[in-house]
């Protein structure tokens, strides 16, 4: 009887048979593969509208809705009206990275290297001597559009970024961390053989030659070029029972993996869409940000296709009633730093998907603070069905704090709730995650889908 007055988490692999732990291995072995293609927001959106392909999307009631290649939304029209509400998950595919800067090639001690500029929150030390790759695009001045792939391959060559030899880090070492690691520093070593015949930036030239041939660039178009220098490391699985996903970009292609295949297999009366943005690394702005107008056009589309006129009231009165799931990440107890969490409010690894009620930071600044009652109704909906679950806080109070897009999908009257997986060593190029999470993150967002 006491027993059940008390809330209590409990680990998702002690409720699953045999064979329900052979379906949380097997999703996760779908959803490594996933990860390890999609190293950038561009390639993510490629691969939701090949994958929705398979699915029957661009089809009569199933459709994509691409916003510049960077954000997506998947739609599954319902035998409800759109008027009724939609069910949205929305999570994000930009992921904390290294983008190259605009005039990027230099040379110095006979070492060609590219300037960059970190995107989003990264420890800096984090990034050093490792094997990097670069992807994204060039637009050149003849309006060709080359996609750059560098890395993927065993036979590619790959970057790094040197960091210095304990041997000569005392005055490194005296610093804060911080301080230590300059951003401007941050640059990536791109070739060292110089071109023979020339004296002055030799090596430089040389590698303006090698890309000339292979892609027909010439330095100017670097200006008009989106490149990310992300890890290329290998999707592994941690720990000897491989009950862990090691890999980069968890933070939020974990999220939108889930969404999109809980949608692929949901039967929805609701009107349901999985929406990613990008930008959310850096505050949510710009046009394919969750702080831009991209989820009026998704409604307006959802209206016009259900041929309902998409009147300012129609679309104020479809957002009012609609639900949101934010899905994003959350942070896991690392059991070596305790210490940073409140741990009656913080998420164990295992534990099944994280409910955050509010984000934000000092004083719940910059949060949603989802309603209690919405907050009841998804737990409802999670019980009813089985969800393991466990309700969550980032950190303890005045420790740090973030924020997801919960607020700026709230501010339209849209009910919305943080939800998602628990990561350990989050925006580290080797995120951590539990494939028990992944997999009841999956489960939670296929019955929000579905639900009434
Ligand atoms: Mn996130
Ligand atoms: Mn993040």
């Amino acid at each position: 009887m006491t027993k059940n007055l008390f809330y209590k988490k409990e680990n998702a692999w002690k409720g699953y048979s045999e064979k329900e732990k052979k379906v949380v291995m097997n999703y996760a072995e779908q959803y490594k593969a996933f990860l390890q293609i999609c190293r950038t927001e561009r390639i993510t959106v490629q691969y939701m509208k090949n994958e929705s392909k398979k699915h029957s999307f661009g089809k009569g009631k199933k459709f994509v809705i691409n916003n510049s290649n960077k954000a997506v939304a998947l739609v599954s029209l319902g035998t409800i009206s759109p008027l009724k509400g939609i069910k949205f998950v929305g999570s994000h595919i930009d992921v904390p990275r290294i983008d190259v800067k605009q005039n990027p090639l230099y040379e110095k001690f006979d070492l060609a290297q590219l300037k960059t500029h970190y995107y989003g929150g990264i420890k800096k030390y984090q990034w050093f001597n490792r094997p990097l790759g670069i992807f994204g695009v060039i637009l050149t001045r003849t309006g060709k559009k080359i996609e750059v792939r560098i890395g993927e391959k065993d036979s590619d060559p790959v970057f790094v970024i040197s960091d210095l030899l304990p041997h000569l880090s005392k005055d490194q070492g005296g610093k804060t961390v911080s301080k230590a690691f300059d951003g401007e520093k941050l640059n990536v070593i791109f070739g060292s053989i110089p071109l023979s015949g020339k004296e002055k930036d030799s090596i430089k030239a040389n590698i303006l030659n090698i890309l000339n041939k292979k892609y027909g660039i010439i330095e100017e178009d670097f200006i008009s070029a989106e490149l990310e220098v992300v890890p290329i490391d290998k999707v592994r699985d941690i720990g000897m029972d491989r009950g862990l996903i090691g890999g980069y970009g968890h933070d939020d292609r974990v999220c939108s993996y889930a969404s999109a295949t809980a949608l692929f297999d949901s039967k929805n009366k609701y009107t349901a869409v999985s929406v990613m943005f990008d930008k959310e690394e850096t505050g949510s702005d710009g046009k394919t940000g969750a702080n831009g107008r991209f989820i009026e056009d998704v409604i307006i589309e959802i209206l016009e296709k259900s041929n309902i006129k998409p009147t300012f009231a129609n679309v104020r009165k479809v957002m009012n009633n609609s639900e949101m799931l934010s899905a994003d990440v959350s942070c896991g107890v690392n059991p070596d730093y305790p210490e940073v969490h409140d741990i009656k409010n913080a998420a164990i690894i295992g534990n099944g998907i994280a409910i955050v009620k509010f984000a934000g930071s000092r004083g719940k600044a910059g949060t949603n603070d989802a309603n209690a009652e919405f907050v009841n109704k998804i737990r409802n909906i999670f019980n009813k069905s089985g969800v393991v679950w466990q309700s969550a806080e980032l950190g303890k109070v005045d420790q740090g704090g973030g924020g997801t897009i919960a607020k700026f999908m709230a501010q339209h009257g849209i009910d919305v709730l943080d939800c998602g997986p628990a990561l350990l060593g989050m925006h580290s190029p080797f995120e951590i995650v539990s494939k028990a999470d992944l997999y009841e993150t999956y489960k939670a967002y296929r019955e929000f889908f579905i639900s009434m």
